[in-house]
């Protein structure tokens, strides 16, 4: 159990929550989940279905006719032929994660993944035997990687590479020349893709670029998505799996091992969340929401002496580098929630390139994301004084 790791963000959330009950205002920054509502359309289709008796267990892989409308979506979207053998749905993203890496990794099989990054990744890869090998995001490079520093972690116990696009913590989004360059690579020296996809809607400059549309990848791909944050359904719990038929075979023997299945009106509401024109809808407002509170929380940030935050491209989070501040990550981090009641994140809390930063969620309203600024502005002019 040593090996496991955890999100910070649950932690500080519940250290906030404590403050909370004792009086304290807090304004929350912390955890990546947006606060609009569901939208109603998926809410009904959900309750038809549990009318309609979807109240019972379905296949472990899921309900075969949501399995093929959900390859449809996948087919479309990824230009490629997806099947329904090829699809699986989960209670939640994070266990097609870890079915990939309890599949697919062996004792001391390097996997390589984004620092700064989402910290389930490298807590699931330890915890299975793999060794967790670091791919830097800098700052200055918008927060991509470089293929060539990439080529040059890659050894011959590497069995898998992780992407994340847009990306947790930092907004940062990979071009179609990156994911070029992650496939060739994978080809060439047999590696799987673990490509997440959780924040693909949520992009303000076009369209996500996916490795698995490129030719080939999908055989060699597994693609993690799920409703949680582009409908605003963090709390369903719904997971979609696209990988290749076989290893969805296995992912199937490791559901019917722990969750069983994916619950079944949710897994019914999915088809309606995918294809209902309604969603494309919603899906754009709350874009456009984002985009708009992105762009307070940037100039908010950007005002302040010591900030410096890059305009990231897609997910809700932004990633403001703080060393001219002269204040250290945990330091300012404790300091703003205990002193300013502003709950953060360190960026540290992504890996050890996360050193110097702090890491923001903006899935609150722009009167939120306001104050908060205001807070740790004044807290940080009083420190300055
Ligand atoms: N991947 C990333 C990058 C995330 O930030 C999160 C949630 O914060 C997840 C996956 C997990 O999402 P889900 O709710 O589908 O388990």
């Amino acid at each position: 159990m040593s090996q496991l790791g955890t999100e910070s963000a649950f932690e500080v959330l519940a250290r906030a929550s404590l403050l909370e009950a004792e009086g304290r205002s807090i304004v929350h920054l912390e955890i990546g989940e947006p606060d609009f509502a569901t939208p109603p359309h998926i809410v009904a289709a959900a309750e038809a279905a549990i009318e309609d008796g979807y109240t019972h267990y379905t296949p472990s892989g899921g309900i075969p006719e949501v399995r093929d409308a959900v390859a449809a979506h996948y087919s479309s979207r990824l230009g490629q032929e997806v099947t329904g053998d090829r699809v699986i749905l989960t209670p939640g993203s994070k266990n097609i994660l870890m079915f990939a890496v309890m599949a697919l990794i062996n004792e001391g099989d390097e996997v390589i993944l984004p620092d700064p990054g989402y910290p389930i990744y490298a807590s699931l890869v330890s915890f299975f035997g793999g060794i967790p090998v670091s791919l830097p995001l800098r700052e200055e490079s918008g927060f991509r990687f470089h293929a060539d520093e990439l080529a040059t972690l890659i050894t011959d116990r590497t069995r898998m590479v992780i992407l994340n696009s847009p990306q947790n913590p930092t907004g940062g989004v990979l071009l179609q020349e990156d994911v070029v360059a992650v496939a060739e690579l994978a080809v060439k020296h047999d590696l799987w893709v673990v490509s997440d996809e959780i924040y693909s809607q949520i992009a303000y400059d076009g369209p996500v670029p996916s490795i698995a549309s490129l030719p080939g990848m999908l055989e060699r791909t597994i693609v993690m998505d799920g409703l949680s944050k582009a409908f605003a359904m963090c709390g369903w719990r719904l997971g979609i799996g696209v990988a290749p038929a076989e290893l969805i075979k296995h992912m199937e023997t490791l559901m019917i091992n722990s969750s069983s299945c994916a619950t079944a009106f949710i897994q019914v509401a999915t088809m309606t969340a995918l294809e209902a024109p309604e969603s494309e809808v919603s899906v754009a407002r709350m874009v456009h929401e984002y985009r708009a509170r992105r762009d307070v929380v940037v100039d908010g940030l950007n005002a302040i002496p010591g900030v410096h935050c890059h305009l990231p491209g897609g997910a809700f989070y932004v990633f403001p580098n703080i060393t001219g501040t002269g204040i250290g990550e945990q330091e300012l981090a404790d300091g703003l929630l205990g002193e300013a009641g502003v709950a953060t994140l360190p960026g540290t809390a992504f890996g050890p390139m996360g050193k110097g930063f702090l890491r923001l969620s903006y899935g609150k309203d722009i009167p939120h994301l306001e104050e908060g600024i205001k807070r740790i502005g004044e807290y940080l002019t009083a420190r300055q004084r």
